[in-house]
């Protein structure tokens, strides 16, 4: 005998991550199931979140998002990559670009053999060889041409930035034409079953106004309160602050400035980072700090300092908690966004996290049985990807040679996870980075952001001797000069958004 199937899907919380889940949702299971969002307007949204990463187009293809509308929607820009300042020392500079490191030869990776002729002196900075790098400092952009063979432009990756409550008004706008319905209103609790099958789950929400809106399956997508996973079944919550101590944000909008940028920049400060995100529209910014570090005070002194334009409103305060939930999925709520953990914005993880934890439940969906055996590899899947991305932010932070304050030095000196340990002994030791069980960074993330902060190995791959010192050079001579040719060949970044996107002026 077949377990009945599941039917009424609700999703608690309307924010990106409500909204991706029910786009998502809506596209594959094609009207069989009803899903319903409930979202309140007197609550409202976290309202920040506007870089991501690359793999948000596949998100958005699978959804069938057309690039150009949703970048015109949105008020988007391109993002090529990550440039960091002040991270390994005061007045370092360089970037997490995305995509590809040179070109590989046969034996070992290309950055073996940058590594065998900088000893030599004979290399270029490592970010010569990235056209992601190459083309940010050029404001450059174009989409990779796959017609053009091995060419470096046809293997360009890239994210974006957006207005993020544009892209869930967007998402609202395809859900429920695909069905997804919406209610308005505020929960005030959850009411769990008795006896008989499934004792302890979550059988409905309750409004404010009276109405009980019944389910099978809940997502909780309610951000940091955590209404179901918490509140109604108090999941606990794993805390890393003793890892990343930054517990607050100020986020302001500015006016835009010339040139508009295709990457990230995040800015190192006494106590914490700005992050500069630029739309078509504005600039986003925002100041990440360490509350027991530095004042709110001096975090907006900061902050507002260090705009290159006008700014378009009051700084506006965000405390957070750095960590995850215990377990992402328990019973019959799943918690998706920041309702799951959070980590802060350096690497623009949190999207991506909510497209994976969706790809993960349609990976995993349920039926009425509720498989503990499923459940649990949901949870072992949402734990590995938070704690090797935690890995990847702490690196930045404790990765570092300043001696200007307390909170970098505390940084330089603090025991990382013994998962992190590993990665930075066995980068010391040969350059090299394993990327285990897919993780999302791979090894030329890794490479970057070691390099940028200044930890260069005491040797490279043996392999890496085979083949001729004079030919070696000649090869990274040869990369460097077809990125840069590459790089002249590509628009300009605000030239190919006037032409294919952008968005209509109010
Ligand atoms: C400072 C900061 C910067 C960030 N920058 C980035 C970034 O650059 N890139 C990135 O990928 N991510 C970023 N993030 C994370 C990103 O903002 C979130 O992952 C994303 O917005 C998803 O949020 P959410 O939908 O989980 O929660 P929210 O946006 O908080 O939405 C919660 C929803 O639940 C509803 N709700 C809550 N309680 C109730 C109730 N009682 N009744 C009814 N409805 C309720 C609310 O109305 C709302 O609709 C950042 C986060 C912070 C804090």
């Amino acid at each position: 005998m077949s377990t009945p199937l599941i039917q009424d899907i609700v999703i608690v919380g309307g924010g990106t991550a409500g909204w991706m889940a029910a786009a998502a949702l809506s596209t594959v299971l094609r009207g069989r199931y009803r899903i319903r969002v409930v979202e309140s307007d007197e609550i409202g949204t976290v309202g920040v979140g506007e870089a991501t990463i690359p793999m948000i187009q596949r998100f958005n293809r699978v959804v069938g998002i057309d690039e150009n509308e949703f970048m015109r929607e949105t008020n988007g820009s391109f993002k090529l990559g990550i440039e960091f300042v002040n991270w390994g020392r005061v007045g370092d500079r360089y970037m997490h670009g995305f995509g590809k490191l040179g070109q590989d030869l046969w034996t070992v990776q290309f950055e073996q053999y940058w590594q065998r002729m900088r000893k030599l002196g004979r290399a270029q900075p490592l970010e010569q060889y990235s056209i992601a790098r190459m083309a940010s400092l050029a404001n450059k952009f174009m989409p990779p041409r796959t017609d053009l063979g091995n060419s470096p432009l046809s293997e360009i990756a890239y994210a974006y930035h957006f207005d993020a409550s544009l892209y869930a008004r967007y998402l609202r706008k395809l859900s429920e034409a695909r069905g997804v319905l919406r209610t308005e209103g505020k929960i005030t609790h959850a009411t769990r079953r008795g006896e008989g099958a499934n004792p302890g789950h979550v059988d409905a929400i309750v409004l404010e106004s009276g109405e009980r809106i019944a389910g099978d399956l809940f997502i909780d997508c309610s951000g940091f309160r955590g209404l179901l996973i918490e509140q109604t079944l108090q999941t606990g919550f794993e805390d890393w602050t003793h890892w990343l101590p930054c517990d607050r944000a100020l986020a302001v909008p500015c006016e835009s400035v010339a040139p508009l940028t295709p990457y990230t920049r995040s800015t190192a400060h006494r106590a914490g980072w700005q992050w500069r995100i630029p739309l078509q529209h504005r600039i986003g910014n925002g100041h990440v700090y360490s509350s027991a570090h530095i004042s709110d005070d001096e975090a907006a002194a900061t902050l507002l300092a260090n705009l290159d334009g006008k700014p378009l409103a009051d700084p506006r305060p965000i405390r957070f908690k750095t960590g995850m939930r215990k377990l992402a999925w328990k019973e019959n709520v799943v918690a998706v966004g920041l309702s799951s953990g959070f980590l802060e914005p350096l690497e623009s993880t949190s999207i991506h996290l909510i497209q994976s934890a969706v790809q993960q439940l349609i990976d995993f969906f349920p039926d009425r049985g509720f498989s503990a055996t499923d459940i649990a590899e949901f949870n072992r899947h949402s734990r590995f990807h938070y704690e090797r991305i935690r890995d990847f932010v702490i690196l930045h932070y404790h990765l570092n040679q300043r001696d200007d304050s307390t909170f970098w030095r505390d940084c330089a000196h603090m025991s990382v996870p013994d998962s992190l340990q590993e990665k930075l002994d066995l980068y010391r030791s040969h350059g090299r980075v394993v990327r285990r069980d897919n993780e999302l960074f791979a090894e030329v993330g890794w490479i970057q952001v070691m390099e940028g902060q200044n930890l260069v190995p005491q040797r490279h791959h043996p392999l890496a001797e085979l083949q001729d010192e004079q030919a070696t050079h000649e090869y990274l001579e040869g990369v460097r000069q077809v990125i840069a040719k590459c790089v002249d060949f590509m628009p300009d970044h605000a030239a190919y958004i006037a032409q294919h996107c952008a968005a209509k002026r109010m």
